[in-house]
């Protein structure tokens, strides 16, 4: 098999005080690849994203032990604006938007890659992949709800181009209607563009549509690994790590 597009090795990652978040962890995602990460609240899953795609200055996470290779480059402990570089890009858990201005203007005031003609074809193709934000384009992106504002987190990540696309709980407060659309989105976005992604999803049965393979933290470690549809039908793992019935 080929060199993995993402692999992650022996990862350690800690805030602050000392507390680690993510503990001695190995995963590799590879090309063309949906890989989710599950598990429950407080297990590291969010640390995990941000150890690969860089800490935002107000977090206080470093990445603390290990390494993380892109393409086979290392690009340990970069912070976003350099690993956006590498192709990769993090959809946080909670997008920030600017509220006065419409989707539109939001979408429009988002950096993209390469230039104005690259843009404008980068923009079109993220909203022609999320209908839901084609329909908002005029309304206030403060008026949106949480998922809503997540999905314009997902399309503006769009404009950067990723062949590592990065989502911290992409159907988060959304409708089960709006949960089935983001998701046929990401699904058309790989189909399409053979975008990688990397995603942290509570909703189990939505991310089984999508995912390839599935990795389970506990405690900051990967308990379990394996496809994707193995592992969520589990039985022991949707009653022992997921709290399933
Ligand atoms: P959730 O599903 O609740 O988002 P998670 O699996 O994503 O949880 P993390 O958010 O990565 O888990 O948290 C892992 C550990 O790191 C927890 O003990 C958490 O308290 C701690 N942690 C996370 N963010 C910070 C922070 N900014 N400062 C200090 N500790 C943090």
């Amino acid at each position: 098999m080929s060199r993995p597009l993402l692999e992650i090795r022996d990862l350690t990652v800690s805030y602050g005080g000392g507390s680690v978040a993510v503990d001695h962890v190995d995963l590799d995602v590879h090309d063309g690849e949906v890989c989710l990460v599950l598990g429950a609240n407080g297990a590291g899953k969010t640390s995990l994203l941000r150890g690969v795609g860089g800490f935002a200055s107000s977090e206080r996470g470093r990445v603390r032990g290990g390494r993380v290779l892109v393409g086979g480059v290392d690009v340990t402990g970069l912070p976003p604006r350099a690993m956006v570089g590498h192709g990769v890009v993090l959809v946080p858990e909670e997008t920030k938007v600017f509220g006065t201005l419409t989707v539109g203007e939001n979408l429009r005031a988002a950096p993209a890659k390469g230039g104005r003609a690259s843009r404008a074809a980068l923009l079109e193709e993220a909203v022609s992949l999320f209908p839901f934000i084609a329909e908002r384009m005029n309304l206030p992106a403060g008026q949106l709800s949480g998922g809503e504002r997540q999905q314009l987190g997902i399309a503006r990540a769009l404009l950067l181009s990723p062949r590592l696309l990065m989502v911290d709980e992409a159907s988060l407060g959304l409708s089960p209607i709006a949960v089935r659309a983001v998701f046929e989105s990401l699904r058309a976005l790989v189909d399409s563009r053979g975008t990688t992604l990397l995603i942290v999803e509570q909703n189990v049965r939505a991310a089984q549509a999508i995912a390839d393979r599935a990795h389970v933290m506990v405690s900051g470690s990967v308990a379990l690994t394996g496809p994707a549809r193995e592992v969520l039908q589990s039985e022991r793992v949707r009653r022992t790590y997921l709290g399933l019935e």
